[in-house]
């Protein structure tokens, strides 16, 4: 009998018709003889509101009390969701993050997964019931409620399939699988039928949010294949699996965008050794998360650094870096939230030069002004201004994807 563990996100379950839909392609994958383990989201929007009520209270809400707070959407879906599957006639059972101990350490708002007690699940399954867990939770080693960051049900259902060694982890969406691009901007953007877990965590953690970034180093670390598909058709999806031969034909296997990062700039910092490690600390040991690096060149003994965080650690940000800004005899800090950063992302780059001089083209040829730059082996990523965002993707996707890539 074959484990399959299925992840329902945010607007699958955003009605209660919805859920009842849910229900019932949980039912089928049941019937043709799985267990099932269903992990789900909040209804969509949900997540949101709850954020947006605690903003009103505070405006830098304490952490561990905003994390109570958002892990109650998934607890409202998981029941709704556990009723609607009972209705049917098929025993289920709900499960909150503490009752199934995912344990997390204790990173507030964007916790990690350590470890999965999945004795209470296994018993269930047993039992023939299907289990509906809430994701995006779990528990630190005292019980506090953490959550695990943005998209974070996807990583609690990799974890789980990993945990339970399923058979395949499905995630359940609002697209037809992992496209090219965000569908949503770009109408050329095609489904890819396949995608290696290296590209798919480059995609994730550039802005592709079709995935959580956690949630595909977690199933390339265990070797869970991800099937992302439609939770409106019984299409196959894309397929997120080990690299083969055939991938690194394809030059670019797509192009993302990320909104969400701010920039922040320190003038004239004194040019010593230690000073990079004497700002960056704070900021690492507040579990700021920092992207992009640039450190010009000195000139009159001292140089500007530019860097950037996502736009909800911006503020927290600004407020040790200011410190610390004082602290060195910095000039000052200069801000700027309205960015963008855009990424071309291919394994066929490893084997292929000229991919980034092409791409800088067609951005001069735009006239878009590149404001940094990052590379890795298998991705290139400039941060650009905000509202010419969408014109560079839609651009780079033509050159890159419609065209087939030529050099
Ligand atoms: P869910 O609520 O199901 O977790 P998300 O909103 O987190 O869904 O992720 C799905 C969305 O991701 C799609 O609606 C799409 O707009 C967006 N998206 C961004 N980039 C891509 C991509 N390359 N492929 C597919 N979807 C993408
Ligand atoms: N509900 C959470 C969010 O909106 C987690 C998720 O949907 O994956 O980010
Ligand atoms: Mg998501």
């Amino acid at each position: 009998m074959a484990l399959v563990v299925q992840k329902y996100g945010g607007t699958s379950v955003g009605t209660v018709e919805r859920i009842k839909n849910v229900a019932k392609k949980v039912m089928a994958a049941k019937q043709r003889g799985n267990e099932v383990v269903v992990v789900v989201s909040a209804m969509a929007g949900e997540t949101n509101r709850l954020l947006a009520l605690a903003q009103q209270i505070s405006e830098l809400p304490d952490e561990r009390e905003r994390d109570v707070l958002l892990a109650s959407g998934e607890q409202v879906s998981s029941s709704l969701l556990s009723l609607a599957i009972k209705d049917l006639g098929q025993p289920a059972r709900s499960f909150l993050g503490h009752q199934v101990r995912i344990e997390t350490d204790k990173a507030y708002g964007k916790a990690r997964i350590k470890s999965i007690d999945s004795t209470r699940i296994k018993r269930a399954l047993k039992a023939g019931e299907i289990v509906v867990v809430a994701g995006f939770q779990g528990v630190d080693e005292e019980d506090n409620i953490t959550t695990l960051g943005r998209g974070g049900s996807d990583t609690s259902a990799v974890a789980m399939a990993a945990a339970l060694q399923a058979n395949v982890c499905e995630i359940y969406t609002d697209v037809e699988g992992v496209f090219t691009t965000d569908p949503g901007i770009c109408p050329k953007a095609r489904k890819l039928d396949r995608i290696s877990y290296e590209e798919m965590i480059e995609m994730a953690s550039t802005g592709a949010k079709v995935l959580q970034i956690r949630s595909v180093e977690l199933a390339k670390n265990f070797a869970v294949p991800v099937h992302v598909r439609s939770s409106f058709s019984e299409a196959e999806g894309t397929w997120v699996i080990e690299e083969d031969k055939s991938m690194d034909s394809v030059l670019v296997s797509g192009v993302t965008y990320d909104k969400d990062e701010a920039k922040i700039t320190l003038l004239k910092v004194p040019d010593r050794p230690g000073l990079a490690a004497q700002i960056f600390s704070p900021i690492a040991e507040a579990h700021i998360v920092v992207d992009m690096i640039i450190q010009n060149a000195s000139e009159d003994g001292t140089t500007d650094l530019t860097f950037t965080v996502s736009k909800a650690d911006y503020k927290k940000a600004i407020s040790l870096v200011e410190k610390t800004a004082s602290a060195i005899q910095a000039k000052g800090i200069k801000v700027d939230p309205n960015i963008a950063k855009v990424s071309i992302v291919g394994v066929g780059m490893r084997t292929h030069a000229g991919v980034a001089a092409k791409m800088f083209r067609v951005l001069a040829r735009e006239g878009i002004n590149i404001e940094m730059i990052s590379t890795s082996e298998i991705k290139i990523s400039v941060v650009i201004g905000e509202k010419q965002m969408e014109r560079a993707v839609r651009v780079l996707h033509e050159e890159f994807i419609e065209k087939q890539g030529n050099l």
